[in-house]
């Protein structure tokens, strides 16, 4: 047979974390026209509070009591987001001296505040001592540079060692560890640079490891949690001070494409229990961190975009709306997708039970931009609102939204 069918279609997990009432979608309770129109024009982005919330609560809920949760504020750095998470959450991961100054301007205790990425420029590096803000030492080359910054500001530079582990986490999208790596210090080079902090009064707090990102199984988070705790341990045998902090990374995903599911909590809180049971003994006095960007935000947040055009095209419905990968670049399948997929996707108002495949495409002069591909929606009109779901994470920040001109786009937190 020519045509056999496949025996069962992939497809997205439900989006049920927003509800609808009456063909409506609800944010916070608010019907998303409704919200529109707060907004004022389309396109935009908005963060529901009550997700961001449930989804703290969930975590605390699931992980040890004792593991510090730190949001890693590059996944959505909208100062009014940082700022609701600073309050919910036990710190704040930056990536460079501009989120310094967001987490500061959050009220983001400095203690709490740790600076991790590769390539930090010497003021950038004075400014986290200046802040009192933990250093992930990236490079060899960072360490004589905090301890100059240390001894002009009079101030002891906190720094912990990212280690670039000699392990690779299976299974997850991006991969950022094993192999030579652009970030953290190869695990055999952290004595030298432990020596190194000794000697120049740097001090010295613990170890960061970060793995990898957008990771859907539990298993292999699990297996990399457990193996850069024990990096960390053998590695603390050349620390002349306990370690007093042990980031071990994140990486936990969210499903975007179809036949992807939501992770599994319960054996990652069963791992981080045994770990730190573990630390009590061997690390008595390591405060036990882990880092999340998209986790704590991806799925608390929607791209909003209107249908401007409804358009057939040799029979294929074409839905052009106002906005497209200049504000979602990731939904369009240009953010380190090798095969594109559809993100989930909605046309709101649902007027019936209807469904025809559409494309839906933004305004760029470009077949890139492109936010789903005939998936079967229920009949888009001009006027209604594209949903793209998924998109509290690596939305607005991570988009080119100078391409062709059109307007930045809107965030609101709802
Ligand atoms: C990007 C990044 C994160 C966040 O990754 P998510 O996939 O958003 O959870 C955490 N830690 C470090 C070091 C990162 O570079």
């Amino acid at each position: 047979m020519i045509n056999a069918a496949p025996a069962s279609r992939p497809v997205h997990a439900p989006m049920d974390q927003f509800a609808v009432d009456g063909g409506e979608l609800l944010v916070d309770g608010i019907k998303l026209s409704t919200l529109a129109a707060r907004v004022g024009s389309t396109p935009f982005y908005a963060y529901s509070r009550a997700l961001l919330r449930q989804r703290v609560a969930e975590l605390r809920a699931a992980l040890p009591r004792q593991i510090k949760l730190h949001y890693a504020m590059k996944a959505n750095p909208m100062p009014a987001v940082v700022q609701f998470m600073a309050g919910l959450v036990d710190g704040i991961d930056v990536a460079s001296a501009g989120e310094l100054k967001v987490a500061l301007d959050a009220g983001a205790d400095p203690a709490e505040i740790s600076f991790a990425g590769p390539g930090k420029r010497d003021p950038e590096l004075r400014q986290s001592v200046a802040s009192g803000v933990l250093v992930n030492v990236e490079s060899m080359r960072e360490l004589p540079v905090l301890a100059r910054a240390s001894q002009e500001l009079g101030l002891p530079a906190r720094v912990a060692i990212r280690v670039n582990p000699d392990f690779e986490l299976k299974g997850s999208g991006m991969k950022m560890g094993g192999g030579p790596k652009q970030f953290g210090l190869d695990a055999e080079l952290v004595p030298e640079a432990l020596l190194f902090a000794a000697r120049e009064g740097l001090a010295f707090e613990g170890f960061h490891l970060f793995a990898g990102s957008q990771n859907l199984r539990a298993d292999s988070i699990c297996e990399a949690q457990l193996k850069s705790y024990e990096l960390a341990l053998r590695l603390a045998e050349h620390a002349r001070t306990p370690v007093k902090f042990l980031n071990l990374g994140g990486g936990f995903g969210i499903p975007y494409f179809p036949g992807e599911t939501r992770l599994d909590l319960a054996p990652i809180g069963a791992n981080l229990q045994a770990i730190v049971a573990r630390a009590a003994s061997e690390l008595p006095e390591a405060g036990i961190v882990v880092e999340l960007g998209r986790y704590l935000v991806g799925e608390a947040g929607l791209y909003v975009t209107r249908v401007v055009d409804r358009k057939i095209s040799r029979g294929q419905v074409y839905l052009v709306c106002d906005g497209g990968l200049n504000h979602q670049l990731a939904a369009s399948g240009n953010f380190g997708q090798v095969v594109r997929k559809n993100y989930p996707v909605g046309v709101f108002p649902v007027r019936g039970d209807a469904r025809e495949p559409s494309m839906v495409v933004g305004p760029l002069c470009t077949p890139l931009d492109l936010l789903a591909d005939r998936l079967a929606l229920p009949e888009g009109q001009v006027g209604d609102l594209v949903v793209v779901f998924q998109s509290g994470a690596y939305g607005a920040s991570s988009s080119p939204q100078a391409f062709l001109g059109h307007p930045p786009v809107v965030e609101v937190l709802v």
